[in-house]
C-alpha cells in the first residue's frame, strides 16, 4: 500500500476530524476503531457493499478485539427511508452500541446519509466513522456532516448535521464500482475544478483516465477534493452562505433527476450535475458574465469522461422548458419566481447569483431543447 493521504477537518469544539485516503485502508479499520476508544463497532451497509466488503471490514474490527456486528439495508436511494431508518436503529440498540461504540457507515452516500443519521439519532449521538465506497461518497458526501432519510415529500427533508470521527477512503474499493457510477461520481471531482480551482480543472483535464484506472492520480484527486470540501465546511458548517457553491450544477440537476422520477435507471444523480454544470456555464456565457470558450471547454472535458451534457439525452426526454422551471421552482433556492443560481465568472470563479428572472431561464431552456 502506498503512504495515505490525509486531509484534516478542523471543527471547533473538538469536532475535528481526519479523512484519511489510500488503496487497501479498509484493513486498518480495526485499528483506528480502537484508537478510538471503541469496544463495539456496528456495521450499517448494503447488500452488494456487504458481499464485497463486509467480511474484511468484519475481520479487521475484530481483530482489533472489538465486538462487531452487520446491518445492510437493499442498495439503492429507496433505503434512505424510515422504515430502514427504525432497521437500523433497532438494529444497533440490538447489538448494545453504546454512546462510546462507533458506528461504521460502509458503503456509497446512500449508506453514509442512512447510518449518519441513525448515529446521530440513537442514544442522541453515537460516533461514528464513514467509509465511502463509491467515487461521489468519497469526494462529496463522506465529508461535511449531512446526514438524512428521504421523505414521500421530498429528498433528504429529514436529518441531522453529525460529523463523523473519521473518513476512511479506500480507493481500491472503486475497482469494482460500475463504470457508470464512477463517471457520475467524476462529475462531482469535476465540479470542485469549476468552482474554485482553475488549476485543478485543468489537472483534471490531463489527468481524467488515471482517476478511473485507479493511478495514483485517483487518490490524489479524492484528496483534492476533499481539500476544498472540508475548506468549504470549515468556513460555513451549516450552510449559511459559501457552503451553497457546492450546488453547482445542481439546480438544474435536481429538476432532471425530478423530471425522471429519481429513476436511476434513466439518469443517476452525477448525470445529472454533469448536465446541470454544462448548463450552468452555458447560462452564465448567454448572461454575458463568463466566456463562452470556457462553457466550451467544461462540456468538451465532461463529454470525453463519457457523461451528458445537454437536456437531449436525458433518456425519455427532459420535458419541455415549463415543466423543467416547475421542477426547478420546487427546490428550495427559490423566491417570487428569482431563482437563485451559481453562476461561473470563468472556470474556477463561480458565485451565487441569488436573483435571477425566471422569463430568463425558461428563454434558455427553450434555446436549450
Ligand atoms: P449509492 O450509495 O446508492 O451507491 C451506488 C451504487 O453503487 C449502489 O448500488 C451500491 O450498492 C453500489 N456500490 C457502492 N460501492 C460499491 C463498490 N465499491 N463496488 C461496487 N458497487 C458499489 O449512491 P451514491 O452515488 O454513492 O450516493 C448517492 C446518495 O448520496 C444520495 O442519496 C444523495 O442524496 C447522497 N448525497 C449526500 C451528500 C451529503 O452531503 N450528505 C452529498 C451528496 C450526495
Ligand atoms: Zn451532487
Amino acid at each position: 500500500m502506498s503512504q495515505p493521504l490525509r486531509v484534516s477537518v478542523p471543527l471547533n469544539q473538538g469536532r475535528d476530524y481526519d479523512i484519511r485516503i489510500g488503496r487497501g485502508l479498509l484493513d486498518e479499520i480495526g485499528i483506528e476503531a480502537r484508537d478510538l476508544g471503541a469496544r463495539a463497532a456496528g456495521i450499517v451497509t448494503d447488500e452488494t457493499v456487504a458481499g464485497l466488503y463486509g467480511e474484511r471490514v468484519k475481520a479487521s474490527l475484530e481483530a482489533a478485539g472489538l465486538r462487531c456486528g452487520l446491518i445492510s439495508v437493499p442498495p439503492g436511494e429507496a433505503s434512505k427511508s424510515f422504515s430502514e431508518f427504525a432497521r437500523v436503529c433497532d438494529g444497533l440498540l440490538a447489538q448494545k452500541i453504546e454512546r462510546g461504540d462507533l458506528v461504521v457507515a460502509l458503503g456509497g452516500g446512500v449508506v453514509g446519509d442512512l447510518a449518519g443519521f441513525a448515529a446521530a439519532s440513537l442514544r442522541r449521538g453515537v460516533r461514528f466513522i464513514q467509509a465511502p465506497t463509491t467515487l461521489l461518497a468519497q469526494v462529496d458526501s463522506s465529508v461535511g456532516g449531512k446526514t438524512g432519510i428521504n421523505s414521500p415529500l421530498g429528498k433528504n427533508l429529514i436529518g441531522a448535521f453529525h460529523q463523523p470521527r473519521l473518513v476512511l477512503a479506500d480507493t481500491a474499493t472503486l475497482d469494482t464500482l460500475s463504470e457508470r457510477e464512477m463517471r457520475a461520481g467524476y462529475a462531482e471531482v469535476a465540479k470542485y475544478g469549476l468552482i474554485g480551482d482553475a488549476d485543478f480543472f485543468e489537472w483534471c483535464e490531463a489527468n481524467w483516465s488515471g482517476i478511473f484506472s485507479g493511478g495514483p492520480e485517483r487518490d490524489e484527486a479524492v484528496a483534492a477534493c476533499c481539500r476544498a470540501k472540508a475548506g468549504v465546511v470549515v468556513r460555513d458548517e451549516r450552510e449559511d452562505g459559501e457552503r451553497a457553491l457546492l450546488n453547482l450544477g445542481h439546480t438544474f440537476g435536481h429538476a432532471l433527476e425530478r423530471l425522471t422520477a429519481y429513476d436511476s435507471a434513466r439518469l443517476v444523480h452525477g448525470e445529472g450535475v454533469a448536465i446541470g454544470l454544462a448548463l450552468a456555464f452555458r447560462f452564465s456565457a448567454r448572461l454575458g458574465l463568463c466566456p463562452g470558450q470556457d462553457a466550451g471547454r467544461v462540456a468538451n472535458h465532461l463529454a470525453l469522461a463519457g457523461l451528458p451534457t445537454r437536456l437531449q439525452q436525458v433518456p425519455g426526454g427532459a420535458g419541455d422548458a415549463h415543466a423543467l422551471l416547475d421542477a426547478m421552482a420546487q427546490d428550495k433556492k427559490v423566491r417570487d419566481g428569482r431563482l437563485t443560481f451559481i453562476l461561473a465568472r470563468s472556470i474556477g470563479q463561480s458565485f451565487i447569483a441569488p436573483d435571477i428572472d425566471g422569463g430568463e431561464v425558461r428563454a434558455f431552456l427553450e434555446d436549450e431543447l
